[in-house]
């Protein structure tokens, strides 16, 4: 597919023809929050402060009828998208399909320009700019964007909006590929490969620290445990839940597999590195680093990471 370039001054051009709702990553100070457009917006950057799951699905819905106005996202980073790429599996394609999961958003992605001191993509071995999940995604360049298509929904608006874009020249795409080489290398650090025998010992001064507060699982762009409640009304409503929650795994009769909080933190763990990619065929940790930006203990995820996984602890390789 022949990548496009936009110019800066008509990516509002862009943006405004989208339909339904619009929701734009707005930067204060050093970070970006979701705001709906039109409003001041920003496409450079690191992800932003809250994940964009709850564009496809509500942390508290009534599960009477489908709210079905249209809605475009513009600005989401590569960490998010591999976030919706996984909770399309668990919703659509995993053991049950949920009609509430709206996967109809039209998806503006973009890449990363520089990183937030808590991201670790790369050492994850993924990449801080999308390669799958969207409809068009966007490089900064000079002067503009590149844009790339990456749906049949995309390649329609291109087309439907062709007098905003231009063919990309060679320099433009070499200069994209540079910028992403020059992002990528401001992450540093070892790679994180997690062992399937985790060793709570070796976390134990971390998993003190935690207060189980679930501020961690919340803000993750891929947890997605939910919990149904049947009001007196007999509406059924469905909330948000954690599995670091004491009560979280109680059954009937009271009893409880993870009542003690070390078996919850290293559960988070397992299930992010070994349950999802045995269920779903996926990792469902993306390093966006939100987890540590949010812990209440000051928990750092990746250290924890770091100190679970494989190498020599003694010489950090
Ligand atoms: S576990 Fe933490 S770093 Fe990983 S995706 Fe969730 S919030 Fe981001
Ligand atoms: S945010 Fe931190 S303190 Fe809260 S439950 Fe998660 S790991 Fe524990």
């Amino acid at each position: 597919m022949e990548t496009k370039f936009i110019s800066k001054d008509k990516i509002t051009g862009l943006i405004s023809s989208l339909e339904g709702e619009i929701f734009v990553p707005q930067k204060r100070e050093n970070s970006f929050h979701w705001q709906k457009y039109p409003c001041a917006f920003s496409l450079e950057g690191f992800r932003t402060s809250l994940p964009p799951k709850f564009f496809f699905y509500s942390p508290q819905e009534k599960l009477i009828e489908k709210n079905i106005i249209k809605r475009a996202v513009v600005g989401i980073k590569a960490c998010d998208l591999r976030g919706i790429l996984f909770l399309r599996k668990v919703f659509k394609e995993g053991d049950f399909t949920d009609p509430f999961f709206r996967d109809d958003v039209f998806i503006i992605s973009s890449d990363c320009t520089y990183i937030h001191e808590n991201c670790f993509c790369t050492l994850l071995g993924d990449n801080p700019y999308p390669e799958k999940g969207f409809d068009l995604n966007l490089s900064e360049v000079e002067g503009g964007f590149l844009v790339e298509i990456g749906s049949r929904k995309g390649k329609i608006l291109v087309e439907k909006k062709q007098g905003l874009f231009s063919p990309a020249s060679p320099e433009q795409i070499e200069e994209s590929r540079k910028r992403r080489e020059e992002v990528k290398n401001q992450i540093k650090g070892k790679k994180i490969e997690i062992e399937k025998n985790i060793e709570p010992e070796k976390i134990a001064d971390e998993i003190k620290k935690c207060v189980s507060c679930s501020a961690c699982t919340n803000i993750c762009p891929s947890c997605f445990c939910f919990l149904l409640d049947e009001q007196s009304n007999f509406e059924k409503v469905r909330f948000l839940d954690s599995c670091q929650y004491c009560g979280y795994a109680r059954v009937a009769g009271g009893a409880n597999p993870r009542k003690e909080l070390d078996k919850r933190f290293i559960y988070r763990i397992k299930c992010k590195f070994e349950y999802s990619p045995e269920r779903f065929g996926l990792r469902g940790c993306f390093a966006c680093g939100r987890c540590i930006s949010a812990c209440f203990g000051g928990i750092n995820f990746k250290d924890v990471l770091l100190k679970l996984g494989k190498g020599c602890r003694m010489c950090n390789v």
